[in-house]
């Protein structure tokens, strides 16, 4: 399972509501099997439209600042504007069998996944189930909110 809030489930649904010609995509930081940050990253990819690639810059950067201590890069997230909430045979094709999480933002909602050798969909991705961090016990820090919404980066 993955514990993720709905203020961040949110705010990857806003940004790939406000791309509908490219995909947007982002970082999952966390720790364990909680997201506790989404960093929208500029995609690089030559496509845009069809396919994505986080900004290597930002990737070294979220890499750098989990040596030093942040929390993990624990996976990412990418939208298809025109597909599916579901990874695509492409998306199956690009993913190493490293374990990350794969979330995935359409018109249809949101999904979590996790690259697998032999995963169930596609041979490489296993479905992980959402699981609600919103509610946080009293004087924990809140969840998502407007510091990660100016990262975006719309290209
Ligand atoms: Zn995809």
């Amino acid at each position: 399972m993955l514990e993720i809030s709905i203020g961040l489930r949110n705010e990857i649904a806003a940004s790939a509501a406000a791309s509908p010609d490219a995909e947007v995509c982002g970082l999952l930081l966390g720790r364990g099997s909680r997201v506790e940050r989404v960093v929208a990253c500029r995609n690089v990819a030559a496509t845009p439209a069809r396919r994505f690639e986080i900004d290597p810059a930002a990737l070294i950067a979220a890499h750098r600042a989990a040596r030093g201590g942040g929390a993990a890069v624990i996976g990412h997230y990418h939208s298809h504007p025109t597909g599916t909430a579901t990874p695509s045979p492409r998306d199956a094709a690009d993913a190493p069998p490293d374990g990350s999480i794969w979330i995935i933002v359409a018109a249809g909602g949101l999904s979590a996944w996790r690259a697998v050798r032999d995963g169930a969909l596609h041979g490489r991705f296993d479905p992980v189930p959402l699981v609600d961090a919103g509610c946080a016990a009293p004087g924990e820090r809140p969840q998502g909110g407007s510091p990660v919404s100016s990262r975006y980066i719309i290209p």
